[in-house]
């Protein structure tokens, strides 16, 4: 069973029917829960109904550890789950207001060639309640300034895991987080990024809020796809760059593409012009970022001048593209790296 912070309002209504406690009760705790507040800290509450939703699984996180970026100010968390885990988030600071990077699963099990998150599988998907809890923490732990009423402005599921493998859940947190009473972060400023399971993104453009679409493109046609990203030998790519148009006709919102500069496998003129013959006809923009190199692949990176060469020949075949500004590069800012030092840390104190 989820705890506590996966509860919505309508679930905590009936929790409360069960505990035989006014309805109005449910509103007051969803605001606590939302400002990360445990049962004993909702001082609003009855005594005798902080007793029994004491004893309730509670299903938060907390701040494990943290580091701090010299260079930018980006915070890398580590989170741990009630039952151990660790997951990492990274709040990153912008002139607008402050984003948070959360994961939805502990590890993943999508097997991309160069992304450190997935190197041990997945471990577990992560509940809504948990990743809510994320937000929180940071919120706690970095106070908003005045200008503004909260620190985390705007959200990204960029972090470990494939959010589309954590559909129910995942949808579920997108509620949760924009609810009116409780975070009320607009969709509009949330944004979701996918390997390609299309038959999810699909569900996805149905059912859930209108978030801004990111999808991990990273090559120009199947074959170079096929060995880098294995989810491609399932859905190709003409099925993905259909889901995600289709996404960008229905919400009318432009789809991200992002796109890691790999030497000598994506990054050549040949590559930027199929690529952009691929786009056409999409609502776009490409989000270029020159691979980090993880320790245990063996891809290397493009230099900043060669990215934004790319980003030149794609205008030229006119495709809108940026390169994606480098944050907390010190602190093992990209995916999966910190959890996995720190795993590997704790492996190698025993
Ligand atoms: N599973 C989702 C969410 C992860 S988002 C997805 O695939 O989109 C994290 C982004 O960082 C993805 O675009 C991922 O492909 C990219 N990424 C992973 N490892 C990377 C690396 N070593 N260098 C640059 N980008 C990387």
């Amino acid at each position: 069973m989820s705890g506590l912070t996966s509860m919505s309002i309508a679930e905590l209504t009936e929790l409360m029917a069960e505990l035989g406690e006014p309805k109005f009760r449910a509103r007051q705790v969803f605001e606590w829960l939302s400002k990360g507040a445990r049962p004993e800290e909702m001082t609003n509450l009855s005594k005798s109904l902080r007793e029994k939703l004491s004893g309730l699984k509670f299903g938060g996180a907390e701040i494990y550890d943290k580091r701090i970026s010299q260079k930018d100010g980006t915070i890398k968390y580590l989170f741990r789950l009630e039952d151990g885990n660790i997951v990492e988030g990274v709040l990153m600071s912008y002139h607008y207001g402050n984003t948070m990077c959360i994961s939805t699963q502990v590890g993943c099990r999508m097997g991309c060639a160069f992304c450190a998150s997935t190197l041990e599988g997945c471990v577990r998907n992560l509940e809504a309640g948990e990743m809510l809890s994320f937000i929180a923490c940071a919120e706690k732990d970095v106070p908003h300034g005045e200008d503004r009423k909260r620190t985390v402005t705007n959200i990204v599921l960029m972090g470990s895991g494939e959010p589309l493998d954590n559909y129910e859940e995942v949808v579920k947190f997108l509620r949760l987080v924009s609810a009116p009473e409780g975070m009320n972060i607009s969709p509009r400023n949330i944004s979701i990024s996918t390997c390609g399971l299309v038959p999810e993104l699909l569900r996805f453009t149905k059912e859930a809020p209108h978030v801004t679409l990111s999808v991990s493109l990273h090559a120009p046609n199947d074959e170079t796809r096929n060995k880098i990203m294995p989810i491609n030998r399932r859905y190709p790519m003409v099925e993905l760059l259909n889901a995600a148009k289709l996404y960008a006709n229905e919400t009318g919102r432009r789809v991200i593409f992002e796109y890691a500069l790999i030497k000598d496998v994506n990054s050549s003129r040949q590559d930027a012009k199929e690529l952009a013959s691929r786009l056409k006809g999409i609502n776009c923009h490409v989000n270029l970022i020159p691979l980090n190199h993880v320790k245990e692949r063996n891809l290397m990176g493009v230099t900043r001048k060669d990215a934004e060469q790319f980003v030149l020949w794609l205008e030229g075949y006119g495709v809108s593209a940026t390169v994606r500004r480098e944050m907390g590069s010190d602190i093992e800012g990209a995916c999966g790296q910190l959890r996995r030092k720190t795993l590997q840390g704790a492996m190698e104190d025993k």
